[in-house]
């Protein structure tokens, strides 16, 4: 039996661990795939505090053997349901069971991918998913944007403050972005639209070049020639196997608010895998301690007996 179980190891579930094992709780993290998550596909971080530049692999490996060296046990199995028992929760895998007075889901989230040929290809090498993060890489050079909600409309704005020229590449003609953010576009000259279109391929050798896309309705293709394109397609948790327990809101994310509480008093919900408006390593890491002390309050408070 543990105190907390935290489920997924990426930037949200490690500092929960920290605060968890600080506040002297035994912890299990269970992960998937990747201890550090997100941020290991990221081989240039420039917006974490205290350092100008980072490796992502370099900072997670640092924030795995942090909270290994306070303590931490790790499995690496799925979690694939929460099962409440009263004043425990027993937390499945894909390989057995484990037990727990409190359960914080650091799931996170995957960017949609965009499903045109040779994407995988330029991934972190031309491809990005996040503007704020790597904008700064493409000073004076073209870019595209693909997407048309607040993210798509709002990074377009944001290049275009730093790139020569912003492709915002949209399957529709109308935005789904609010007014107020698309407003702000007529005041870019350096943006154009590329609307009903669909990007079809990445071109480039050794980095990418540039953007095949193809209108929906004339099926004409144009080639953007672009340095870098910014998907901004949407987001996609994982949540389901944890529907039973928590609240999830219409995109199968899982509502709580900045308490990170969610609706099961024992489990909790840190990082990207609920609703917020910003996802970003540093938010995601605030959300871990606000849940581990939220959880650990849980646990010492008067209604946690476990016989
Ligand atoms: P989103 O609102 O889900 O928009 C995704 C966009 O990508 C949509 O325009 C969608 O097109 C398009 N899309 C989806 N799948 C696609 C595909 N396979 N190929 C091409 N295009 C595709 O995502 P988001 O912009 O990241 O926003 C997520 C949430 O955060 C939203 O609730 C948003 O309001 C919120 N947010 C808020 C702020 C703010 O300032 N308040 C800022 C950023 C985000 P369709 O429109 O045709 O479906």
């Amino acid at each position: 039996m543990y105190d907390i179980i935290i489920i997924g190891a990426g930037p949200a579930g490690l500092t929960a661990a920290l605060y968890a094992l600080r506040a002297n709780k035994t912890v299990l993290l269970i992960e998937k795939a990747t201890f550090g998550g997100q941020i290991t596909f990221s081989p240039k971080i420039e917006n974490y505090p205290g350092f100008e530049a980072v490796d992502g692999n370099a900072l997670a490996d640092s924030f795995f053997e942090q909270v290994t060296a306070q303590g931490a046990e790790f499995e690496l199995e799925e979690a694939t349901a929460i099962i409440d028992n009263g004043a425990t929760k027993t937390v499945v895998t894909d390989c057995g069971e484990h037990e727990a007075k409190a359960v914080i889901i650091a799931t996170g989230a995957k960017h949609r991918m965009l499903g045109a040929g040779n994407e995988e290809n330029f991934a972190g090498n031309g491809i990005s998913f996040c503007a704020v993060c790597d904008g700064a890489f493409y000073k004076e050079k073209t870019v595209a944007v693909v997407g048309g909600g607040n993210t798509a409309v709002q990074d377009a704005i944001y290049l275009s403050k730093l790139a020569k020229k912003v492709y915002l590449v949209h399957r529709r003609n109308e935005f789904r972005a609010e007014k107020r953010v698309t407003d702000g576009l007529s005041a870019c000259p350096n943006i154009e639209l590329v609307l009903d279109s669909v990007p079809v391929e990445c071109l480039g050798d050794a980095s990418l070049s540039a953007l095949k896309v193809k209108n929906k309705f004339t099926e004409e293709e144009r080639i953007l020639p672009v340095d870098g394109v910014f998907v901004a397609i949407g987001q996609e948790p994982n949540n389901a196997a944890f529907r039973e327990l928590v609240d999830l809101d219409p995109s199968g994310f899982i509502v709580a608010d900045e308490s990170c509480r969610t609706k099961n008093p024992a489990v909790f919900v840190a990082g990207d895998c609920r609703t917020k408006a910003v996802r970003q390593l540093v938010t995601a890491g605030a959300d871990g301690g606000v849940a581990a002390i939220a959880a650990c309050g849980y646990i010492d408070s008067e209604n946690v007996k476990v016989g």
